[in-house]
């Protein structure tokens, strides 16, 4: 091959370098991003908790909570992940998305309060997906989620309210 059937060859064949949104497939242990339901997060902490690089922030505002990432300092160890209450954060398991600038990295997410059903503070409820795993029924969620619409207050007059009923035998 002479060095013009090199260059023309060099032209007309397809590119050798891979471009970055061209995906690799990923290998079986890969843990994959880092995803957030907001609809299950309560705000708890935990992941904060567990997280070494300090890759997750939580905000709690007057109005709403704020869960905040930053996938440029995780590790993707899965700490927050196992401990993670409710299931809200896990790895997808499709191939990392190609980041073309910082702010691709950063992660911000609403999480909504509710009113306690009683008295009308703002609260986080645990969420039903959640309840039906602890109670392992869907009737007992069900009932439970009646208690968990309460802020903590309420619920714990109305466990002194029962306690006093059951002790004087008067309900209500
Ligand atoms: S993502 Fe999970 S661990 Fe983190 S604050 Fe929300 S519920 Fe808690
Ligand atoms: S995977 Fe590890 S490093 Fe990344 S946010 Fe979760 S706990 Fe932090």
């Amino acid at each position: 091959m002479n060095i013009f059937q090199i260059v023309f060859h060099n032209y007309t064949s397809p590119s050798r370098t891979r471009k970055p949104d061209n995906k690799v497939a990923y290998p079986l242990d890969y843990r994959g991003e880092l995803t957030h339901k907001t609809e299950l997060c309560t705000l708890c902490g935990t992941c904060v908790y567990v997280c070494s690089p300090i890759a997750i922030e939580i905000t709690r505002e007057a109005e709403r909570g704020v869960w905040d990432y930053d996938g440029g300092r995780c590790t993707y160890c899965g700490k927050c992940v196992e401990f993670c209450p409710t299931g809200a954060l896990n790895f997808c398991d499709h191939s990392p998305s190609t980041i073309t600038n910082r702010q691709q990295e950063l992660i911000k997410d609403i999480v909504e309060y509710r009113s306690c059903t009683r008295c009308g503070a703002k609260i986080i409820p645990i969420p039903m997906e959640t309840l039906v795993k602890l109670y392992h029924s869907e009737e007992a969620a069900q009932y439970a989620s009646k208690i968990y619409e309460l802020c903590e207050r309420c619920r714990s007059r109305l466990h002194s309210q029962s306690i006093k009923s059951g002790i004087s035998g008067v309900n209500g």
